[in-house]
C-alpha cells in the first residue's frame, strides 16, 4: 500500500498534519477526536478522501453493495414537530395519512412481485394507533411476503410504542423497550433502521428536536435490540444547526456503542486503546476499543447474531431545509457531503458499512462517494415520503440496472445484498441468499 511517507509526490501536495493520521489509518488504529477535527478542517480534501478509500477498499476489496427494497411509510401523523422535519402532519391537516392493513398487505404483495428482499418501514409517532396496529402490520406482511426482511421502526418510534402499550417506565425505559421488541420480533421484525439519531448533542437536541428522545434513550433502544439478537443501523442527520465538532462527538458515541456490541460477539480489544476526551462520564462506555479496519479482520456475520446484534451501517444524511422550520438555513454543499462520508469512514473504524443513501445524496453523488469511503448506495426504494434530494413526488424508484451501472462505472463489482449483507443470487424476481 502506498503511504504518504513512502510516496514523495503525494507528500508534496499533502497537508503535513495528515501524515500522523495516515500512519494510524494504515495500522488500523483508532483516530482521536482531534484527528477527526484535522480531517474536517484541512484544505487537503483529496488526501482525506484517499485515506477513506484505502479503508473502504481494505474492508470491501473490489465490491460495492446495493439491494432491491421497498420503503413503506405507514403514517405521517406525528405527535412531535421536529424543526428539521418536512414529513409530519397533524391529524386533520392536509396530506395526513395512515395506511390500513389492506394497503399494507398490498405493499407486501408488490414487494414480492418486484423481487424485493427488504421492506424498510418507518412512520411518525401516531398517537391514535394502538400497539396492536404494529404487530398486526408485521404479521400481515409476514403472511403475504414471508421471504422479505422487515427492517422497521426507528428508536423514537419504539419508545413511542412502549408508551402506547403502557409498558414504558421513566425510571427503567429499557424494560418497556425490551417488551416491545420481543413482541415485534415475534410478529416478524427482522432488524432496525437507523433513523432518529440526528446529532447526539444536548445543544443541537434542544435547538432542533427537543421533544424527541435524546442520545441516551436512542442508544438504550439499540442496546436492547442488540441484546435480543436484532441487528441495527444508525444515521447522522447533519448540516442544520449542528457543528462539525458535534458531529465528531456523535461518531465517538456511536463507535463506543459498537465496541460494546462487538465485545459481546467475542471480538478482542485494542491494548493501546484511545479514550476520548470531552465525553461525559455518564456517556462513557466501559467496553474495550475494537476496530474492524485492519487487514485480515473478519467482519461480523448474521450467524453471530445468536450472541447479539450489532450496528451494520452508518448512513450520514445531509439536511434538506425545504419545507422544514429551518428553511432559512442553506444545508450542506457537495464538498461537505463528500468530506463527511470520508470522515465518517475514517472515524467509525468498527462499522462494517458506510452508506451513501442515493435518495438524499443523488445517484451521481453516491457513485462518487464510493471513491470516498462508502461501500453501499442503498436500493431501488420505489416510494419514499421523507426527505429526498430530487423531485417533489414520493415516487423515488430507480432500477437495478441504474444501480449496477453506477457501481460498475465507479470501478467496483456490484453485489446485490440482503438486509444482513449476505450475497443474493437472483433470477428475475426469484432470489436466494448465499451461505
Ligand atoms: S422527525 Fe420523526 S418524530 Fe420528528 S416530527 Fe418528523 S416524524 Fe415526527
Amino acid at each position: 500500500m502506498t503511504t504518504l511517507e513512502s510516496n514523495p509526490s503525494t507528500l508534496l501536495n499533502s497537508d503535513p498534519a495528515l501524515i500522523p493520521i495516515a500512519e494510524k489509518v494504515q495500522r488500523g488504529k483508532r483516530l482521536t477526536l482531534d484527528d477527526g477535527w484535522t480531517l474536517y478542517s484541512t484544505n487537503d480534501i483529496w488526501t482525506v478522501l484517499d485515506l477513506a478509500k484505502q479503508v473502504r477498499d481494505r474492508m470491501h476489496p473490489g465490491v460495492a453493495y446495493y439491494n432491491i427494497n421497498r420503503h413503506l411509510n405507514y403514517s405521517n401523523v406525528c405527535a412531535l414537530s421536529c424543526k428539521f422535519c418536512e414529513f409530519y402532519r397533524k391529524k386533520g391537516q392536509d396530506g395526513e395519512y395512515t395506511r390500513d392493513l389492506e394497503y399494507i398487505r398490498e405493499e407486501g404483495r408488490k414487494a414480492v412481485e418486484s423481487g424485493a428482499t427488504e421492506m424498510h418501514i418507518v412512520g411518525g409517532l401516531n398517537p391514535y394507533l394502538p400497539f396492536e396496529y404494529y404487530t398486526d402490520m408485521l404479521k400481515a406482511l409476514t403472511e403475504v411476503a414471508p421471504s422479505v426482511h422487515l427492517k422497521a421502526f426507528t428508536a423514537v418510534e419504539l419508545v413511542h410504542l412502549a408508551r402506547i402499550a403502557k409498558v414504558y417506565k421513566k425510571d427503567d425505559p429499557k424494560s418497556g423497550v425490551r417488551w416491545v421488541l420481543e413482541r415485534l420480533k415475534e410478529a416478524g421484525l427482522g432488524s432496525l433502521p437507523g433513523g432518529g439519531a440526528e446529532v447526539f448533542d444536548e445543544r443541537v437536541h434542544k435547538e432542533a428536536f427537543k421533544t424527541k428522545i435524546g442520545a441516551h434513550e436512542w442508544l438504550d433502544v439499540h442496546l436492547v435490540a442488540h441484546e435480543v439478537g436484532l441487528n441495527s443501523n444508525c444515521t447522522m442527520l447533519y448540516g442544520h444547526v449542528d457543528k462539525r465538532r458535534e458531529r465528531l462527538r456523535h461518531m465517538e458515541i456511536l463507535r463506543r456503542s459498537q465496541d460494546q456490541a462487538l465485545e459481546r460477539l467475542g471480538y478482542e480489544g485494542d491494548p493501546d486503546a484511545y479514550i476520548a476526551d470531552g465525553i461525559e462520564e455518564s456517556e462513557q462506555i466501559t467496553a474495550p476499543v475494537i476496530t474492524l479496519n485492519k487487514d485480515g479482520v473478519t467482519l461480523p456475520t448474521p450467524a453471530m447474531s445468536e450472541r447479539g446484534g450489532y450496528y451494520q451501517t452508518i448512513t450520514p444524511l445531509p439536511f434538506f431545509p425545504d419545507g422544514s422550520e429551518l428553511e432559512h438555513l442553506s444545508g450542506p454543499g457537495g464538498v461537505e457531503n463528500l468530506r463527511t462520508i470520508a470522515v465518517t469512514r475514517l472515524m467509525l473504524d468498527n462499522f462494517p458499512h458506510v452508506k451513501a443513501f442515493w435518495i438524499m445524496q443523488t445517484l451521481p453523488m453516491a457513485q462518487v462517494m464510493l471513491e470516498a469511503g462508502a461501500d453501499d448506495i442503498d436500493g431501488t426504494v420505489v416510494w419514499y415520503d421523507i426527505t429526498k434530494a430530487v423531485g417533489e413526488g414520493t415516487h423515488q424508484e430507480t432500477t437495478e440496472r441504474d444501480l449496477i451501472e453506477a457501481i460498475n462505472e465507479a470501478g467496483y463489482e456490484a453485489v446485490e445484498r440482503d438486509t444482513l449483507y449476505r450475497r443474493v443470487q437472483r433470477d428475475g424476481s426469484n432470489w436466494r441468499v448465499e451461505g
